[in-house]
């Protein structure tokens, strides 16, 4: 007697061939940062610390939902009019396992590329550790720094460990920058002059120039965008024209601004004759050897 044997298929399966699925397409800004450290070697360690910090921040932001930022339009009429900006904490939607993960991350990425010292590193990773320390201190620096409810601005206490104002603007950017992506569909900016971001409050850390020469900032932690005038500054507010010195890279792709008043300066992509959009994460590092040069005039980033 032979044995009933089983369909054969439960055996084999059958199997449909798929064609092996391509390798996925590199992000944009990450082909171009590659591209960048092969330019330009001597950029190499930037370029890989700014690498990191991109695979991360996409990773985080890519689980971060779309807010639902209630705004009544006379809430941000009063706001805009005080020079005050509109993203609220509690706007902010924070998960706490992905904020302690970035954050630790984060200061691991900065120590690791010896932009964080050891000393410093250890305080801040033992800060993410404690449990019902980060919370309130996370949002104590947002309400400080962000001035929504109030004009004066300030940044970490003096106790703070160097470098903390960093790590913490850094780990805050994935849910930020997707308060900046809801509101910005939804807002009317016209009326904003500020020189700081109608978003979080934070500085402006880049610019770029529009195909129709005007200029529009770029905030250095939520990297929303606002118009602003291009020869005033938006750090002191002047706007006598022999106060600000303005050069280009030879290339005519960057540009900076910088004030003879208060000293600072601003980086600029212009994107007149560009063959791509301003990328921030690229263009900041590309623009090292600028920063150098401003400061060697004396001017402070
Ligand atoms: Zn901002
Ligand atoms: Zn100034």
């Amino acid at each position: 007697m032979t044995c009933p044997t089983r369909p054969k298929s439960a055996y084999n399966p059958v199997v449909t061939e798929r064609p092996p699925r391509p390798p996925r397409a590199e992000p944009r800004e990450v082909v171009e940062l590659k591209q960048l450290r092969t330019a330009q070697p001597e950029l190499g360690s930037a370029v890989d610390m700014q690498l990191a910090l991109v695979d991360m921040q996409r990773r985080v932001q890519a689980r971060v939902p779309l807010p639902w930022i209630q705004v009544d339009p006379e809430w941000v009429r009063s706001q805009q009019a005080a020079g005050r900006p509109l993203v609220r904490f509690s706007d902010v939607p924070l998960e706490w396992s992905d904020f302690r993960l970035i954050f630790r991350q984060t200061a691991d990425i900065l120590h690791r590329y010896e932009t964080l010292e050891r000393g410093d590193y250890q305080k801040i990773v033992s800060l993410g550790r404690e449990g019902n320390a980060l919370e309130p201190l996370v949002r104590q620096w947002y309400d400080n720094t962000s001035g929504v409810s109030a004009d004066a601005r300030t940044r970490a206490s003096g106790d703070a460990p160097a470098g903390l104002d960093q790590v913490l603007l850094l780990a805050l950017r994935p849910f930020l920058a997707r308060c900046a992506e809801a509101l910005t569909q939804r807002t009317d900016l016209s009326h904003w002059t500020h020189g700081h971001c109608p978003f979080c409050g934070w500085e402006p850390d880049f610019a770029v120039i529009t195909p129709t020469a005007d200029r529009r900032l770029i905030c250095g932690r939520c990297l929303g965008q606002w118009a602003f005038s291009a020869l005033t500054c938006p750090f002191c507010s002047n706007d006598e024209r022999t106060l600000i010195t303005s050069f280009a890279t030879r290339d005519g792709r960057y540009r900076v601004y910088a004030c003879d008043v208060c000293r600072r300066y601003l980086k600029a992509y212009d994107a007149r004759n560009a063959s791509r959009p301003v990328m921030v994460a690229v263009d900041s590092i590309a623009t090292l050897p600028l920063d150098a040069a401003a400061m060697q005039r004396g001017y402070i980033g």
